[in-house]
């Protein structure tokens, strides 16, 4: 049995997520993506941990931007997606869908979650029970798709809430209180979306994260996973359509919102 990573979530930039994990027996210390030097290089120095390795999900500013700082502070590994290698500062490592690899002893896999950007990726720990989603799945919602269809995107996100329902879904982005008030338009009488809207009210006025969520809830809630639920499909008139079309009209009326 692998030691357990300690997971740290951080606020970074205005809206993003900064994620560090480290392995206590073996020093090894990662973060997911790099949106901001400070509140990282804050919490490394805090922490008195060295950076071995950054994972980077895909190529936009906002999970990039302190690859070549961090790099240089700490000389650290640099793994991010095979098709977005050219855009990844000081990448070392090009890792594809399918791939597994271990960093510090701890397995970790790989899918693409193509639509937001055509390259991204989310690592899955499968023993930590840990995934990274980074701007494909979100609590409650999902990426925006800026480079690919909306058939990619729903693709993406069928793939990871196929994965064990008790794994903790970390995203990139704290959006979840506006998703919620989105969510309850497109699934009403979803009285489980329901108390979860409430919940996160609460805890965005306490100045809490919403985040790490779950498979199990998502599925449960999140109306971009739920494309095949007839409470959904009756409120959106949209009864005989396919998943991919009630996906990409959520998705187009979530633009619109
Ligand atoms: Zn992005």
């Amino acid at each position: 049995m692998a030691t357990k990573l300690k997971v740290f979530q951080f606020p970074a930039r205005e809206d993003n997520y900064a994620v560090i994990l480290h392995d206590p027996e073996n020093g090894t210390t990662i973060s997911i993506d790099a949106p901001e030097h400070e509140p990282i290089a804050d919490v490394l120095a805090d922490k008195r941990y060295s950076l071995t390795h950054i994972l980077t999900t895909h190529h936009h500013p906002d999970h990039v931007e302190a690859n070549a700082v961090l790099k240089g502070e700490h000389d650290c590994t640099i793994i991010g997606p095979e098709a977005e290698a050219d855009r990844i500062p000081g990448i070392d490592n090009a890792v594809k869908d399918g791939d597994a690899f271990e960093v510090g002893g701890h397995r970790v896999e790989v899918i693409a979650t193509p639509g937001h950007t055509l390259g991204q990726i989310a690592y899955h720990f499968p023993d930590q029970k840990l995934l990274f989603a980074a701007d494909a799945l979100f609590a409650l919602g999902c990426g925006r798709i800026f480079e690919g269809t909306p058939r990619q995107m729903h693709e993406s996100l069928q793939r990871l809430a196929a994965l064990p329902e008790d794994t903790k879904v970390y995203a990139g982005h704290e959006y979840t209180l506006s998703n919620a008030k989105f969510a309850v338009t497109i699934d009403p009488n979803n009285e489980e979306l329901t108390a979860r809207a409430r919940e996160i009210e609460q805890l965005r006025d306490d100045g809490k994260p919403t985040l790490p969520t779950t498979i199990a809830k998502e599925k449960a809630t999140n109306p971009f996973l739920r494309p095949h639920d007839p409470a959904i499909r009756a409120n959106l008139g949209m009864e005989s359509a396919s998943d991919e079309e009630v996906f990409t009209e959520i998705r187009a009326r979530k633009d619109r919102a």
